[in-house]
């Protein structure tokens, strides 16, 4: 569960980028965030693993009140929290492989249980028989795909996706979508912000629309709802 009561974001500068915003969305949930370009969007979703934090409110997810939260807890909640961006972020030094399993390294799996896990992920997003290629290799798709998997490896309650199909062309953006549904009916909370009008049309799902730091539209089964 997340549960964001009037949270705000000053930055430095004196930019309110999110102004009292409230949401709660409840664990197994799919969510668009829309709105214009500078709404606050990635604020928002950037202060909930923690990338920035929240000038007031209260913010809780999970087990964690990111209000109280320690900085040696962080660790701990971005393993809760995985996220992926429209650019993947893939280590370029790295195999597919390896760029998957060095987020479980790092959690102190061991090799056994890493390499059953990169298997599993790495089935679900349909790209086992590349686990040895590197990220230029791949099509931008399937670096999209290999950053989910990365994402999900240690199986976090929610699964944050900012612009995930940015880079994409139409028929990629829905083999995105596939896998994002797939993991979401396991039971894994979906945030998505896109300016991907069809998804958000065709492919049915909570909407908030985000305006000047606040939820203006908050929809079940939601439409995209601005011109393109
Ligand atoms: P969106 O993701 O909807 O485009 P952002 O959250 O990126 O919106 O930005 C919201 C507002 O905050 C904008 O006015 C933006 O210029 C400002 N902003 C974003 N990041 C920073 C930052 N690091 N420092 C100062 N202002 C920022
Ligand atoms: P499948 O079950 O589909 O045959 P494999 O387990 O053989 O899949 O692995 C798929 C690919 O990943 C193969 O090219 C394999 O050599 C490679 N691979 C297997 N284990 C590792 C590992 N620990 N590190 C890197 N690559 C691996």
């Amino acid at each position: 569960m997340i549960e964001m009561v009037n949270v705000s974001k000053v930055y430095k500068n004196g930019v309110t980028a999110v102004n009292k915003l409230s949401v709660k969305i409840e664990q197994g949930e799919f969510v668009y965030i829309v709105g214009p370009s500078g709404a606050g969007k990635s604020t928002f979703i950037k202060m909930l693993y923690r990338e920035e934090k929240a000038s007031e409110g209260s913010i809780k997810i999970g087990k964690f009140d990111l209000m109280k939260i320690k900085e040696r807890e962080v660790p701990m909640l971005r393993r809760y929290v995985g996220v992926v961006f429209q650019d993947f972020k893939l280590l370029p030094k790295l195999t597919v492989y390896e760029n998957i399993a060095y987020a479980m390294e790092v959690v102190e799996k061991t090799p056994k249980q890493i390499e059953k896990r990169v298997f599993e992920v790495l089935d679900l997003v349909k790209l086992k028989h590349k686990a040895r290629m590197f990220p230029t290799e791949l099509s931008g798709g399937e670096q999209q795909r290999i950053a989910i998997a990365r994402a999900i490896v240690n199986m976090p309650g929610i699964l944050i996706a900012d612009e995930p199909t940015g880079n994409l062309d139409p028929d990629t953006s829905l083999e995105i979508m596939d896998i994002l549904d797939e993991i979401n009916s396991q039971g894994t909370t979906i945030l998505m912000a896109t300016h991907n009008s069809q998804i958000v049309n065709d492919i049915k799902h909570r909407v908030l629309a985000v305006e000047n730091g606040r939820i203006v539209r908050d929809q079940q089964e939601g439409e995209y709802g601005y011109e393109i």
